[in-house]
């Protein structure tokens, strides 16, 4: 699943192609039935908070795009190619798709993959984005986004405030491992970046949140914006410090990311102790070095 580094990233890509224009939009699959009251309208703005997208087309409009576990962004220029597979949503600049395709067209998008769908394009290029296997693509009213607004957590990559989260943390007796994981905590954090920022402050995952100092929980969420931002940039996490890589190069290798997540079984770069296992915890598997991380 997308973590919120990615999210703000197609958030910006699809501004810099699209935003201030009319937008086509439209639902080949038959799913997406709210096209009408989109389609060539104005997109004013990509909002992103946490793992939700929100195209903001003006009176009270919102397109609403969360991609859950399945959901994908294609892109491309030249014109709209041929519909395929289970295509929930397209949107495209009139405009754009009449010029001739720019050269080495980007391929579909795997989550976690080194190509990430966005080929050689710059966003400005970008004539067409297609979605498929979001968990949700609505049309939402601007009261409906305040309310998620205030529902979700603080997100490091909105600039906001921490407190908030520090507060629920504080009052929590379920474990910081878990409690990272909740949307209505910190908006935005995944399966690696919890982990990764764990073991950076060398913090238990089973720790109550209520135990866990406030120092801890002002190292980690310091440590989470500039983490996600590289992410969104690099279009890979890498959470290693060149110091402790085995290799000690400037780039991480492959294999070198991370110091725990998909580790398991392998020795941690710091002490060298197995890297551990759990799976289902809050959901997903937890990675952590027992040593660096002892309770
Ligand atoms: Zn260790």
């Amino acid at each position: 699943m997308p973590e919120g580094n990615e999210i703000h990233r197609w958030a910006e890509r699809h501004a810099g192609a699209f935003a201030g224009t009319a937008v086509r939009v439209d639902g080949p699959q038959g799913r997406f039935v709210d096209s009408d009251v989109l389609d060539g309208r104005k997109l004013l703005r990509v909002m992103a908070v946490g793992k939700h997208l929100g195209y903001d087309f003006g009176k009270d409009r919102i397109l609403h795009v969360h991609l859950g576990l399945q959901g994908d962004f294609k892109e491309g220029s030249g014109p709209l190619p041929p519909v395929r597979g289970a295509l929930r949503l397209r949107m495209w600049s009139a405009a754009k798709v009449k010029l001739p395709a720019v050269p080495g067209e980007s391929e579909r998008h795997s989550w976690y993959s080194s190509d990430d769908g966005t080929g050689h394009l710059q966003p400005e290029q970008v004539a067409w984005v297609e979605l498929r296997g979001p968990a949700d693509c609505t049309v939402w009213t601007n009261a409906k986004w305040d309310a998620l607004r205030e529902r979700l957590g603080p997100d490091p990559l909105d600039g906001d405030a921490p407190e908030k989260a520090f507060e629920r943390i504080a009052k929590s007796k379920k474990a910081i491992g878990q409690l990272l994981m909740e949307q209505e905590v910190i908006a935005g954090i995944g399966n690696i970046y919890r982990a990764e920022l764990l073991f950076r402050a060398r913090q238990s995952p089973f720790t109550p949140g209520r135990e866990v100092s406030l120092a801890v929980l002002k190292k980690i969420w310091k440590d989470a914006a500039p983490l996600m931002r590289a992410g969104m940039v690099d279009r890979r996490i890498v959470t290693t410090l060149r110091k402790d890589r085995p290799s000690k190069s400037a780039k991480a290798e492959v294999g070198e990311e991370h110091y725990v997540y998909r580790r398991n079984g392998q020795p941690c770069f710091v002490c060298g102790t197995t890297v551990k296992k759990m799976e289902g915890f809050a959901g997903r598997n937890l990675f952590w070095c027992p040593v660096c991380q002892a309770e």
